[in-house]
């Protein structure tokens, strides 16, 4: 054995000791080479590969114009059983102090707390933030969901809403509670309908008062199917298995789509902003179908940069055909851990402000090291001033008309 191949076959052996033997550092990725393969073996979860493109990067410090997020978290219901809100007692993430400075840094004019909740609670929630500060922070009422198999449901949730109205709320949100979690006996039996009848009068009453409706329908389509090796966003499915919609009683994502149309249809002089680009940023043909088809109906564009991003061509399509009814938003949640694409924080403001404003190409939708949606990167869209305008603030300020 010359000395060159000696010295190849003492590392060859070594390093197969180390891949069967020695712990690995966490954090460092574990190559194995099974036997004679002589192929490494690479955890999924421990790729973490560098871009090798040189390509423009730039900082989009501040939006180039002021804007309102129309979908943030400030606050949310303390108590919830099987996915259901109970109660009117909050949970505060956030103080408008901690928020501020961020808002100021990021040219973030307004902040809307969609999840304000009701009674008691919506006072506090606006008690905390819009009344201090009612040119930075607007909040948003739910419905009360634990009430929605009472008898006379249907007249208290619309006179309930106009009490919110009232106390200072600008919009009702739902979450997708409705559809996925809300059952007949509240967290048990069977899955109440996006379109039943009982919430008829909280959808006139929120067009009767001109507030508009921030409703959440169904998620991501791969939700929907197996979590898999073919599925897109197994890592993500993966780490939050409650976040799977697939088998037991769950209807599918298109039959969930159909409903939450069904209640457009149904109250036209009713605004309603569908969040998450519709539901259905994936397949944005069929949202631009029911964009035509209802205009009552608004998008925004929260936590879906990453699906857009993937696809540029079109989506800038998308917003310049429907650049008058296009919000943004994006999810924010002060203090989160779990899901980096929401995190409050300088980096997800610029994040969005690049992919709105900038030609940029390949970069993260997420401050994370692992594309937490799925394992891509996106494009920038390059949005003309004028359309950066209404998509920044026009459009939302007249939805919730704001005099300034
Ligand atoms: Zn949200």
């Amino acid at each position: 054995m010359s000395a060159m191949n000696r010295r190849r076959w003492l590392e060859s052996v070594s390093s197969a000791a180390i891949a069967g033997a020695l712990p690995v550092p966490s954090g460092i990725a574990q190559l194995k080479s099974p036997e004679g393969s002589g192929k490494m073996k690479l955890d999924l979860a421990d790729f973490q590969p560098k871009s090798m493109l040189h390509v423009p990067e730039t900082k989009v410090h501040r939006s180039r114009y002021p804007l309102i997020d129309i979908h943030t978290h400030l606050s949310i219901r303390s108590k919830s059983v099987n996915g259901v809100g109970i109660g009117e007692e909050m949970d505060f993430l956030a103080t408008p102090e901690t928020l501020l400075p961020v808002m100021d840094r990021r040219n973030i004019r307004i902040m809307v707390n969609l999840t304000g909740g009701s009674g008691k609670g919506l006072e506090e929630s606006i008690r905390k933030f819009q009344q201090p500060h009612p040119d930075r922070f607007l909040t948003f009422t739910e419905p009360s969901w634990d009430h929605a198999n009472q008898p006379g449901y249907a007249k208290f949730q619309a006179e309930e809403i106009a009490r919110a109205h009232l106390a200072g709320a600008r919009g009702v949100k739902v979450l997708k509670t409705l559809g996925l979690y809300l059952r007949e006996n509240i967290s048990e039996g069977a899955l109440v309908k996006i379109d039943d009848p009982r919430f008829d009068p909280m959808w006139e009453a929120c067009g009767a008062l001109d507030i508009p409706v921030a409703i959440h329908v169904s998620d991501p389509e791969a939700f929907f199917l197996p979590t898999d090796r073919t599925n897109e966003r197994f890592e993500e499915l993966n780490n939050h298995p409650d976040w799977s919609f697939h088998g037991k009683d769950f209807p599918g994502n298109a039959e969930l789509l159909e409903a939450r149309n069904r209640v457009l249809a149904k109250h036209p002089k009713t605004q309603f902003i569908a969040l998450h680009v519709g539901n259905n940023a994936e397949n944005l043909p069929y949202v631009s179908e029911c964009m035509d088809r209802f205009p009552n109906m608004t998008v925004e564009l929260a936590a879906r940069v990453g699906e857009l991003g993937r696809q540029p061509r079109m989506s800038r399509k998308f917003i310049d055909k429907y650049q008058d009814r296009i919000l943004f938003g994006t999810d924010a949640v002060p203090n989160g851990t779990d899901t980096p694409q929401q995190i409050f924080g300088d980096e997800l403001y610029e994040i969005y402000y690049r992919f709105l404003e900038t030609e940029d190409e390949y970069f993260d939708y997420a401050p994370a090291p692992i594309p937490p949606q799925g394992r891509w990167r996106i494009y920038g869209i390059g949005l003309p001033d004028d359309i950066l305008k209404k998509v920044y603030y026009e459009n939302a300020a007249r939805l919730l008309q704001l005099t300034t």
